[in-house]
């Protein structure tokens, strides 16, 4: 749910650039387009994203402890199972099944009830109806996908440094011989907050010399420690994962709008009045925002957002209040083209990711 009175964080704070560094740290799987064999251990393996090389290529330390480049622009590596560790939040929101206040990590919306949010964890862990289909909203403000329902989806097990498996010390261990001298191994009791904003981001380990203590295992990219046997996490719904870099997953920050998209006001009305102080400012005629969708219609030199709506009324917005609409999925149907009665068929791509040029 939105909770009307956690706002102020965000209000008149300045637009930064934060872009990729949001994404180091994030708890990552294998994606649609890998090719690089058992590099992480399987599918579904977790690794972690340590950073960036480009916008375009990110390195990543499996929990098996290989370490590599994979691509996260145009073809993508990787899926974020869970993004909770970078310290991604979203503000004013709540999860309705687990109270967990603000929602780390990646948000799920019902799309078939009012105001009803889950967070990755309860998600995945089939909480709410599995008939209802949600929302995915990767990073606050980010485009927002409508998914195929739960009950459809295929599931998978993730796998690595989860309660049970056991381990010896990582690339990143800096904690002497609490281990009892390298190669000795532990076992995962729990996975941990390293920090209050960075959930999920640790694990708390017995080692067998009896010594017990957290390190990290995501907490700003950082790997203390290399699984040997692995153990099963939670199940998830591959598919509904984001791929890591596609539509601004792992970025923060307003949607990147231009003249054209289509766009909502997805906010309790107090947040919005809030977000809207020195961008337009509120007045009562913006009701018919809360309900409808417009179109953006100009950008002004502050970067406020100009929306039209059906009823002919232009409003301003902070672009931070809105959120802009999927391409309708008819476009992400595929299609066979036949040239000719009786030719072969060709199964084309998406028309929603193919070029398109102007007539000359
Ligand atoms: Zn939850
Ligand atoms: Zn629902």
């Amino acid at each position: 749910m939105e909770i009307a009175n956690a706002v102020g964080a965000n209000s008149g704070a300045p637009r930064t650039n934060r872009v990729v560094l949001e994404g180091v740290g994030a708890r990552v799987i294998r994606g649609p387009d890998w090719k690089w064999g058992k590099q992480d251990g399987g599918e579904g393996h977790v690794g972690t994203v340590r950073n960036f090389e480009s916008p375009d290529e990110v390195v990543v330390v499996w929990d098996n402890g290989t370490a590599a480049n994979y691509r996260c622009s145009g073809q993508y590596d990787l899926r974020i199972f869970d993004s909770a560790p970078t310290g991604i939040k979203h503000d004013g929101t709540m999860c309705d099944t687990c109270r967990q206040q603000p929602i780390f990590g990646i948000r799920w919306k019902c799309a078939e009830c009012g105001n009803y949010d889950l967070c990755s964890v309860c998600y995945h862990g089939d909480k709410h109806h599995l008939r209802h289909r949600f929302y995915r909203i990767t990073t606050p403000g980010s485009e927002r996908l409508f998914l195929e329902t739960r009950r459809k989806s295929k599931k998978i097990a993730v796998r690595g440094i989860f309660p049970g498996a056991r381990v010896v010390r990582g690339v990143d261990w800096q904690w002497e011989d609490q281990d009892g001298g390298n190669g000795r191994r532990g076992k995962v009791q729990e996975i941990q907050d390293w920090s209050a904003a960075s959930p999920r981001s640790a694990a708390y380990i017995v080692w067998d010399n009896g010594s017990k203590n957290l390190y990290r295992v995501g907490f700003e990219g950082m790997a203390d420690l290399k699984v040997v046997n692995d153990a099963k996490g939670q199940t998830v719904y591959r598919d509904h994962l984001p791929c890591l870099g596609d539509q601004g997953a792992g970025r923060s920050g307003p949607p990147d709008l231009k003249i054209g998209d289509q766009v909502n006001v997805d906010l309790e009305l107090e947040i919005v009045q809030s977000l809207q102080h020195g961008h337009g400012g509120w007045t009562d005629g913006m009701f018919e925002c809360l309900s409808s969708t417009g179109a953006v219609v100009g950008i002004d030199e502050d970067h406020d957002i100009v929306v039209a709506y059906n009823s002919g009324n232009r409003w301003t917005f902070n672009p931070a209040v809105l959120t802009k609409i999927a391409a309708p999925p008819v476009l992400r149907h595929r299609f066979y083209r036949i040239t000719t009665p009786g030719s072969e068929r060709l199964f084309l791509e998406t028309r929603r990711k193919s070029k398109k040029i102007a007539e000359i």
